[in-house]
């Protein structure tokens, strides 16, 4: 394998030959991208099922689809996006020429994460291309199957002097980071995010960090209990709960508790059966570690749904629990499994209390049929992206920008926001060299007419 320096070296001399910058090539590694993807749509599929047991339909909707069209995006809107942005001037450059100009940074190293180990490492790739960067992709070698098959598969399709996957674990990526980037975005938990940041710092290297959470989730008293159990559900067990996305918690009162907890156990029969290990639709734990950890996290409160576990399958049973204490296990850290706590509180005061003493969230999901609820949940708390009456689903709108803030991460992508955020907006002023009577005001020695301009 080629060492990383020598991949490095290669990519910065394309990037500084100017091989990326024009339109046509864009366009160009835009289309191989879909073409890959559609291509290998089979082998995909096969991957995640031997990483994740990830059922087809997951595939499809979270990993497939969501690049496809974040790619057709950009090539219905790349035109538009690399335009120079002409800006208003003052009156010392009423005659000149202002405009942003959307420059690439240059080599941006990319470092995805297992759970949806295709989504995470192609959109951001597609938008530092779409922004002509050239780019190192370094997938999670946690999902070491689909890891393989962007290594092998993908640099057929891209130009090899200006994008390369590069595979490494958690040493070999320190020793990547050592290296100078123009650009990191990293996608990951925030222990390795701050380590990511550190490094970065040393080269004065801008990142975007795309972090994890507890996402709280309120259900108010009014609200259609049904078909909140339906959706918090589908949102928590989805991907076998391993979404940076998913609702961590509930919080609700007393009096909503037994309906809702009522309500979300037929719930996960209605979806998984009543043995839920033969279902298709559920996927599996990623690895031994995760096992471990998340079938720990079972211990917390009271079991009243699920709770089974099979570690030679990696199978955790969808599980709710209640009488979740603040101090339990289950409540310290991310879940990232399909283990929901129920707790109960006071009311809509008491959880903003709850969710605010905590680090701010990547999202925040309130469900209720008053709008006064709605907009006072938005209203006091604070959080990535935020929705109602509903879990996930916002994320797949890519008019709307994706990232955290606090411990959820920095920085936003998704659709145009991509674009910006993997270029640099330069700031331009052309003017005359001559019209030199009007500059003469502004030279010294100044006087008493100066002052007063
Ligand atoms: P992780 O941080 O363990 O790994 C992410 C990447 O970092 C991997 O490619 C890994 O090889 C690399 N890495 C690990 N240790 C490293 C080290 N010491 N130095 C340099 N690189 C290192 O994260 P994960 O377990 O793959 O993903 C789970 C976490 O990611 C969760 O916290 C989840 O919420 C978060 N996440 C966030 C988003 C988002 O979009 N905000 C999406 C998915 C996952």
């Amino acid at each position: 394998m080629e060492p990383q320096e020598e991949t490095l070296r290669r990519l910065r001399s394309s990037f500084l030959a100017g091989r990326t910058r024009g339109a046509k090539f864009r366009f160009a590694q835009l289309e191989a991208l879909a073409r890959f993807l559609e291509e290998n749509k089979k082998e995909i599929s096969q991957s995640l099922k031997m990483d994740l047991s990830k059922p087809q339909f997951e595939t499809e909707l979270s990993e497939l689809s969501l690049v496809r069209s974040e790619i057709n995006l950009a090539l219905s809107s790349l035109g538009a996006w690399m335009k120079d942005e002409f800006v208003a001037k003052n009156l010392a450059t009423t005659f000149d020429t202002a405009f942003i100009r959307k420059d690439p940074f240059g080599v941006v190293l990319i470092i995805g994460p297992w759970n949806y180990p295709v989504h995470l490492t192609l959109l951001p790739l597609v938008g530092a291309i779409a922004a002509g960067n050239c780019v190192i992709i370094k997938p999670s070698e946690i999902s070491q199957n689909t890891e393989r098959l962007l290594a092998e598969h993908l640099p057929r399709y891209l130009d090899k002097d200006c994008f390369a996957v590069l595979c490494a674990g958690a040493e070999d990526t320190s020793r990547l980071l050592e290296n100078k980037f123009d650009y990191i975005f990293f996608t990951g938990n925030a222990h390795v995010g701050k380590i990511v940041m550190a490094a970065a710092a040393k080269h004065l290297t801008p990142v975007t960090l795309e972090l994890g959470g507890k996402n709280p989730c309120y259900v108010d008293e009014e609200c259609d209990i049904s078909n909140a159990a339906r959706r918090i559900s589908w949102s928590r067990y989805f991907n076998a709960g391993q979404t940076c996305l998913a609702p961590d918690y509930v919080l609700c009162t007393e009096r909503t508790r037994d309906r809702l907890v009522k309500a979300l156990k037929a719930t996960v029969r209605e979806f998984y059966g009543q043995d839920p290990k033969q279902s298709p639709d559920l996927g599996r734990i990623i690895n031994d570690r995760h096992f471990r950890r998340v079938s720990a996290l079972l211990s917390s409160g009271t079991i009243v749904t699920g709770g089974q576990t099979d570690e030679a399958e990696k199978y955790i049973a969808p599980t709710i629990l209640i009488d979740v204490k603040e101090s339990d296990p289950v409540m310290q850290e991310e879940i990232f499994g399909p283990v929901l706590p129920v707790m109960t509180i006071g009311g809509l005061d008491a959880a903003l209390e709850f969710i605010n003493k905590r680090e701010r969230p990547l999202a925040a999901y309130v469900y209720s049929s008053k709008s006064q609820v709605v907009d006072r949940f938005l209203e006091g708390t604070s959080s990535g992206g935020f929705c109602a009456n509903d879990g996930l689903l916002h994320s797949t709108l890519i008019s709307l920008p994706f990232g955290g803030i606090g411990h959820s991460g920095m920085g936003k992508y998704h659709g145009k926001f991509s674009f910006d955020t993997f270029s640099h907006h330069r700031a331009c002023l052309l003017r005359s060299d001559g019209r030199e009577k009007l500059n003469e005001i502004r030279y010294p020695p100044y006087t008493e007419q100066h002052l007063g301009m």
